[in-house]
């Protein structure tokens, strides 16, 4: 029998690196639909080495003739970043609206792909993918052109809200349709896949334009130069700051591809059209301080972004000193608060002044908090509640919440696990692999591949190498070497450095090994990594990773 079932890789055990699956069919023979395909960024502690991560897609790649669409809702990267990088293994069309599509379009190249796998859909406009009627529902949040979906299939209605908040006066598009969703509410919805990011903030998110006052006071405030920094998708904020800028008499100037790039997306496709004007860094050679107001990235202390740079004094054109201020029109996403916090100090040492949003009222988060929430599960009336979105604790709060809210059920549904989406009562059926793959470097490797777990233990415990040489009985011929690296020279005991007193231990123990077990290649590679390892405990007390080479020298 046809059913519907929801499957999500990635995005509900983590806020970030989104990946739904939402599949109709007979049980074990269903066709697929990809909702998101995301990034997410791992904590260094965790991944040394790895700037971002996505979901591993391997149970969809490997039936991939099943998956009919990738479908994007908006263009941040948590939603959008992976279609590039993942795009080999999944060879599906995708779908998204004009400016989601500008921006993924560059990913497509980049990776290597034709752009013209994206097949841009109007808003409101049902699309028919196999047995789903996806219709784009615009929201509101803090990137242009942000749609939910109401995927429609034969058994029932599904609206997975994407990321949204409801700005009832938002900069660019136009408010959420809430007549639109109550008569959607009264044909029926089945279920609410919805956002939990900020389901443990009470009341609203606000609008947009409710900061602009304060954020127009706080840079009349500033006397010499402002850098400003946000996320650089967020361009109705960036609008907002270079409006206040140029309402002080400030030029703006764009420092900054990224920030660029997304400002051009919306003008090129209409989403976020009419931003102000903006000068050259060029052109802000000849003009005083005060008039000057620079747009930054940055805003989550990224090591290689402007904001950092411009904090320790290596930026190649902003340069903020003392009387300058730096501000932060953001909030610090949980994780990142070491690295802003380094930045903050730099600037301040500089004798930049530093405003972010704990001390004026400069920033308005773009996901809905509790009201908001709530407010959708009146509109839509689901019968049943599916939290994403958000961690565990994120998705336990909000499915307890949405019973209160009127649901008749609510469903903890995490990364690998397959609901079945069914009018008589949803329930799990199945529980599949998923897991996380690496960007490193250029390659990307999977997170128990051991490449990254073989990093953490050098950072942790160093590496030694030793070269073991041996004639064809068996017997040393000269003393073997070792190099070690990560590790103390010194040992503070008699008896050679650190790496002379290993050797010296390894040369021991294979002389007193029994001469058959000598020729065996890897028995005496156990025992050589052993005793490196046992002596270095003693003189150190850690135990590297070793590497062996055993060379055998023929008789002629
Ligand atoms: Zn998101
Ligand atoms: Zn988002």
């Amino acid at each position: 029998m046809n059913g519907l079932y929801y499957l999500p890789l990635g995005g509900t055990d983590e806020i970030g690196m989104n990946m739904y699956l939402y599949g109709y069919g007979p049980e074990g023979n269903q066709r697929w639909i990809m909702v998101d395909c995301g990034i997410g960024f791992p904590d260094e502690g965790v991944a040394p080495g790895i700037e971002t991560m996505t979901p591993d897609p391997a149970w969809i790649a490997g039936q991939r003739d099943k998956l009919d669409a990738i479908i994007i809702t908006h263009a941040h990267e948590d939603h959008i970043g992976a279609i590039g990088t993942l795009f080999d293994k999944l060879k599906a069309p995708i779908y998204c609206t004009a400016f989601p599509a500008e921006i993924g379009r560059r990913k497509m190249e980049e990776a290597g792909h034709s752009p013209k796998n994206i097949k841009v859909t109007e808003p409101n406009t049902p699309v028919q993918i196999g047995d789903f009627e996806i219709t784009f529902f615009p929201m509101t949040h803090s990137v242009p052109e942000t749609s939910a979906l109401i995927i429609r299939t034969p058994v029932g209605t599904v609206f997975h809200t994407a990321d949204f908040k409801i700005d009832p006066d938002p900069i660019y598009g136009s408010t959420m349709d809430k007549e639109a969703l109550r008569k959607l509410g009264e044909e029926g919805v089945l279920a609410l896949v919805c956002d939990s990011t900020n389901v443990f903030e009470p009341g609203r998110a606000g609008g947009e334009k409710t900061i602009q006052d304060s954020l127009r006071k706080v840079i009349a405030g500033c006397k010499g130069k402002v850098a400003a920094t946000t996320f650089a998708s967020n361009v109705a904020r960036l609008k907002t700051l270079a409006d206040a800028a140029t309402a002080n008499e400030r030029a703006v100037i764009v420092a900054g591809r990224a920030m660029s790039r997304m400002i051009q997306a919306g003008e090129r496709t209409g989403a976020a059209a009419g931003f102000s004007d903006t000068i050259t860094e060029d052109q802000a050679r000849d003009l005083p301080n005060e008039n000057l107001f620079y747009l930054v990235t940055g805003s989550q202390g990224e090591g290689r972004a402007a904001m950092a740079r411009i904090a320790s004094g290596t930026h190649p054109v902003v340069s903020l000193e003392r009387g300058d201020t730096a501000i932060f029109s953001s909030k610090t996403i949980p994780g990142n608060e070491v690295e802003v916090a380094r930045i903050y100090n730099k600037l301040v040492e500089r004798g930049v002044e530093v405003i972010d949003s704990s001390m004026a009222d400069i920033h308005v988060s773009g996901h809905a908090c509790r009201d908001e929430i709530e407010e959708m599960y009146l509109l839509l009336k689901p019968k049943y509640a599916i939290p994403m979105h958000g961690e565990p604790r994120h998705l336990a709060e909000h499915a307890e919440s949405a019973l209160k809210w009127g649901a008749a059920q609510s469903f903890v549904v995490t990364n690998g696990e397959m609901l079945h989406i069914a009018a008589n009562g949803p329930r799990k059926v199945d529980e599949v692999h998923t897991g996380r793959l690496y960007r490193d470097g250029d390659l990307i490797v999977g997170a128990q591949d051991g490449v990254v777990r073989d990093r953490k233990r050098m950072a942790l415990n160093g590496h030694i190498a030793i070269s073991v040489i041996l004639d064809d009985d068996g017997q040393l011929v000269v003393e073997s070497d070792v190099r070690a690296t990560g590790a103390p020279k010194k040992t503070g005991r008699k008896g050679g450095t650190f790496e002379e007193q290993i050797a010296q231990a390894v040369d021991d123990a294979i002389e007193s090994m029994p001469a058959k077990k000598r020729s065996d290649d890897g028995a005496l590679e156990d025992m050589v990594s052993q005793t490196a390892r046992r002596k270095a405990n003693r003189l150190w007390g850690k135990k590297p990773e070793t590497v062996v080479f055993i060379t055998r020298l023929e008789d002629d």
